[in-house]
């Protein structure tokens, strides 16, 4: 046996990595090999296609950085490249499928990082979530895939067993980290949690900022809250189309040169945190530790395709009284445009929360989000919105319990 086989060294990596036996890992990745994968160009496609398809947002990052091929997979970043690079490789933007530079029999490697600037914090002592971490080399995108779900998740999940409650929300009270609690309104003292944003004691919402505040802590912070994606939706779904392009302006006529998230102009490109694989209703099997909430609400139509129709039968119970009978009786009812438009942030705090209560089982439930939207007013006024302020606030309400309660009695 010759120990430093290349072949023989990879199946050995896949054999670890899998559990597989040494034949099945050895045919396996001859069939792997043989379909041309040792092409780092190749494995990007495939890694961004087997995301898609499970559902999380991918950008493609199509110029070689620090040697590699980046793609960006929710809060992951994945970087395709080579193990055994060639001193001629200085720049950066060479590319790891150029002969000239690397040896392209060597295998091809895949770093993970997450979130995308991983750095040390102060309250874990450490490095937050997963800092370039080499996954095995020899399996295929989709087992590439597994792994990295396995490895966000068990990240995220030591940074919120790590992360001390040492402060409190200034509208309810509840305990979380400083860093989990966000300035809402044009006060910079005024700290919350995601389920007071909207809460009628705080006044002057403050949208840019707190958009802000969100791309910069998901850019830094694997255990955020997971509500903040909801807040975020919302945000998005009032201002309307074109809201990350306006934020993009005022950032920058701000000094802040950063680039909106696609997710403020398509609030469906969201990242939705998950609760974890144990405590995971049945319907949200089928995803990873997150998702876009795009392919969660495709899904939940698929699953449900009535659920818009029991959307507007419990309307129709709460909204139509005799009083209104026999004058115009549908008027209280929410136009479908504004339903159509405000549906994903009702799935995403119904979603987010669960998963927040299932993260946080000592805590108290997040649940009082649901009387606490009566600034939607302010904020609809704030986004300079056409929608009103008491649609909003059935849709919330109403569509919160009813996804909320599916996913609970989900067995
Ligand atoms: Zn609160």
């Amino acid at each position: 046996m010759t120990v430093n086989d290349p072949f023989k060294t990879r199946v050995r990596a896949r054999m670890s990595a899998t559990g597989e036996n040494y034949m099945t890992a050895a045919r396996a990745l001859r069939a792997i090999e043989a379909q041309g994968q040792l092409s780092a160009s190749r494995l990007q496609a495939e890694l961004a296609e087997v995301f898609r398809v499970a559902g999380w947002p991918v950008e493609v990052e199509p110029n070689p950085e620090a040697g590699g091929l980046r793609l960006y997979a929710g809060p992951a970043t994945l970087q395709v490249g080579r193990a055994a690079q060639s001193h001629r490789a200085r720049r950066g933007d060479e590319h790891p499928d150029d002969p000239s530079v690397f040896d392209l029999d060597s295998p091809l490697e895949v770093a993970l990082w997450a979130p995308l600037t991983a750095d040390v914090v102060d309250h874990l002592g450490r490095v937050a979530g997963i800092d370039g971490e080499i996954l095995p080399s020899g399996l295929s995108a989709l087992d590439l895939l597994k792994q990295v779900d396995t490895a966000v998740a068990a990240a995220r999940a030591r940074d919120l067993a790590d992360t001390p409650t040492d402060d409190e929300c200034m509208v309810c009270g509840d305990a979380y980290h400083s860093s989990a609690l966000l300035p809402s309104t044009s006060s910079k003292e005024i700290m919350v949690c995601p389920c007071c944003v909207f809460d009628g004691d705080l006044l002057n919402p403050y949208p840019a900022r707190l958009a802000l505040h969100l791309d910069r802590t998901r850019d830094e912070d694997l255990a955020l809250p997971a509500g903040w994606a909801a807040v975020g939706t919302l945000v998005a779904c009032l201002a309307g189309p074109g809201f990350g392009d306006r934020l993009r302006r005022m950032w920058w006529d701000n000094g802040a040169t950063f680039l909106p998230y696609t997710h403020w102009n398509t609030p469906s490109d969201m990242w939705i945190w998950l609760p974890p694989a144990d405590l995971r209703p049945p319907v949200l099997a089928g995803f990873g530790c997150g998702a876009r909430l795009g392919s969660i609400i495709a899904h939940f139509d698929h699953v449900h395709p009535n659920l818009r129709e029991t959307y507007r039968a419990l309307e129709r119970d709460e909204l139509v009284v005799e009083e209104y009978a026999d004058d115009e009786p549908y008027t209280w009812l929410v136009p479908e445009e504004t339903l159509e438009r405000v549906w994903p942030a009702a799935v995403a705090f119904a979603i987010a929360l669960t998963t927040q209560q299932r993260e946080r089982p000592n805590h108290r439930d997040p649940w009082h989000v649901l009387y606490s939207f009566e600034s939607v007013g302010d904020w609809l006024q704030a986004l300079d919105s056409d929608l009103e302020s008491f649609h909003v606030q059935e849709v919330l309400g109403t569509g919160i319990h009813l996804v909320r309660d599916l996913l609970d009695n989900d067995v």
